[in-house]
């Protein structure tokens, strides 16, 4: 006999601390240091710019040499981000920038991250979506 687990529903997610998804993800997903690029409140979003070897060797970003191979450069191991792309080894990016947003200056951060270059990789955490709906434990 297969006992099924009980589904949590979003309305009753985390009841005991009174929160929704978008609210425990705010206060647990970022670094509590973690500030508002524009006007220095509690961050909901985060963005990361990521640019591919070739682009920031061209521009002198990393040392000569290190877009080719770049696992032989410790120095550049600690912005290194592993992509997987169509291919079977991943690709190499660049972790250039991160900006912290709160939930009025969105769009301003939307903006700007639309002015960047086409060839980067641009990652946005929102968290959850709140018109998801979320079940955990069902089979
Ligand atoms: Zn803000």
């Amino acid at each position: 006999m297969t006992r099924k687990a009980p589904a949590v529903h979003r309305k009753s997610f985390q009841t005991k601390f009174n929160q929704t998804p978008q609210e425990f993800h705010a206060k647990y997903a970022f670094s509590p240091t973690a500030k508002c690029t524009a006007c220095n409140c509690k961050p909901h979003i985060r963005a990361i710019i990521m640019w591919p070897l070739d682009e920031a060797e061209k521009r002198g970003l990393i040392p000569e040499g290190s877009a080719k191979m770049p696992l032989l450069f410790p120095a550049i191991a600690p912005v290194l981000v592993p992509i997987k792309g169509s291919g079977p080894n991943p690709d190499f990016y660049i972790r250039t920038s991160m900006a912290y947003s709160c939930k009025q200056c969105k769009k301003r951060l939307f903006s700007t991250l639309a002015k960047a270059p086409s060839w980067c990789i641009v990652e946005i955490n929102e968290g959850p979506d709140p018109t998801n709906r979320v079940q955990v434990g069902l089979n």
